[in-house]
């Protein structure tokens, strides 16, 4: 099945709201294997509206819309949808009820224009909205080419999100030529998107139309996504496992987890296996990787603290690292990284310390020392001695924001 989405309203064309409606949709439609074929946004603007409507309804066998479905003068696609499917507004006793319910439970009057969103178009379907006052609209028309499909859904995520998984989602279901899709998400780090391309190689005996795999690169590491589909749910599920097997055997060692699987979650789970504490010396990622480790709950269990010493005295009265290290190489430096990591551990008596010097940017950077360089230290102590020390030097990007999180990412 084809489907086209037509997201509506002048806040997503000048920048003000990101159209999530977009993405989210796009997603759940292909989870059940429906063609995402052509995504468009138009303002509150009745031409554009009725021209993309008039487009969508004649190429695709779906067409979702969302946004303009409120009570004010600006939300006009009710109106548009009537027009065009000549299709008069008529008043639901039920809906009209339900409004004023609404509003009687908030102790407010409720305003004459608000019994618009108690109308439907004629011979249109309403599709409940649990979470508002705005209906959902169906539509569905029999033609020579089959069946045409018309969702139509209020703007506001939550509501658009509600609508779509009880209303709209089951009566797609009933249609026959719905496939199975199946995904799985591979989580990688440590390897950019391009050199991860390289290593994984050539999979072209392996990927067809009904077999695929998406790179998506985030500041933790770069996602693979596997997708299958098919009629038979079986099938599908075991060429993604093969698939999964194959991508392990080739890239396995970037490989730290599926799914909703973090970063900071897999390596508070090593670190509650080994039965190890963790304490960090941050100075270019100023707490985040503290930030990241205590996102996950538990992890008292492994944490116990941290030490931001962005100041050299800091990284010398409070962590122990020497004024001739210092000056011998640089704050930004593997021994200076090294002697952080072991002050760490050994001040907050933890067996791992991580540390991360570096130069976030835009400024500081040399040509021995660009911005984006960094430095992780790791400690590991045995009876309270420091029995392991190592050091990575990287080269990470241009921005200052996104390089924290990169950093972070890096350390951990
Ligand atoms: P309402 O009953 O609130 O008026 P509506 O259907 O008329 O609902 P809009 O007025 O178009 O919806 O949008 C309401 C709010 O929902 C907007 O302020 C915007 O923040 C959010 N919104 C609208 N469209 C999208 C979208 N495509 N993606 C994300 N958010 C959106
Ligand atoms: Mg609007």
């Amino acid at each position: 099945m084809k489907a086209h989405l037509l997201t509506i309203g002048d806040e997503l064309l000048i920048g003000q709201t990101t159209n999530t409606n977009a993405t989210w949709l796009g997603e759940a439609l292909s989870r059940i294997g429906v063609h995402v074929e052509r995504s468009v946004t138009v303002g509150d603007d009745a031409d554009a509206i009725t021209r993309e409507l008039d487009r969508s309804y004649e190429e695709a066998q779906l067409v979702i819309t969302t946004g303009g479905l409120g009570p004010t003068h600006d939300d006009v696609t009710k109106s548009i949808v009537s027009e065009y499917f000549d299709a008069p507004l008529e008043t639901d006793d039920e809906l009209l009820e339900r409004v004023r319910q609404y509003y009687e439970r908030r102790g407010r009057e409720m305003p004459p224009e608000v019994a618009d969103l108690a109308t439907v178009p004629r011979g249109f379907e309403k599709l409940e909205n649990k979470v508002g006052t705005a209906v959902g609209l169906w539509y569905a028309e029999s033609g020579d080419d089959g069946e045409r499909l018309l969702a139509v859904l209020p703007g506001v995520p939550d509501e658009m999100r509600s609508i779509y998984d009880n209303g709209v989602e089951p009566r797609l279901s009933e249609r026959a030529d719905l496939q199975d899709l199946v995904h799985k998400t591979l989580l990688t780090t440590g390897v950019p998107e391009s050199s991860l391309q390289q290593k994984i190689g050539d999979l072209s005996d392996w990927l067809d139309g009904e077999l695929k795999l998406a790179y998506l690169p985030s500041t933790s590491g770069v996602r693979l996504r596997l997708t299958a589909m098919g009629r038979d749910r079986d099938v599908a599920e075991r060429r993604i496992e093969a698939l999964e097997e194959e991508l392990r055997d080739r890239i396995g060692k970037y490989i730290f987890g599926t799914g909703k699987d973090t970063l900071e979650g897999v390596v508070g789970d090593l670190l509650r296996e080994h039965e190890w504490t963790v304490a960090t010396a941050e100075s270019a990622t100023g707490g985040l990787i503290g930030h990241r480790l205590t996102s996950i709950a538990g992890s008292s269990d492994y944490f116990v603290g941290g030490v931001i010493s962005y100041a050299n005295e800091v990284k010398i009265n409070t962590l122990g690292v020497s004024a001739s290290t210092l000056k011998a190489h640089g704050a930004v430096s593997q021994p200076v990284a090294e002697e952080m990591a072991a002050g760490a551990a050994t001040k907050l008596g933890a067996t791992i310390g991580i540390s991360t010097s570096g130069i976030a940017g835009p400024g500081g950077g040399t040509e021995e020392k660009p911005v984006g360089t960094l430095c992780v230290g790791f400690a590991r102590r045995e009876d309270g001695k420091v029995v392991d020390l190592d050091s990575v030097r990287l080269q990470l990007t241009n921005d200052r924001v996104l390089n924290k999180e990169l950093f972070a990412t890096s350390a951990l």
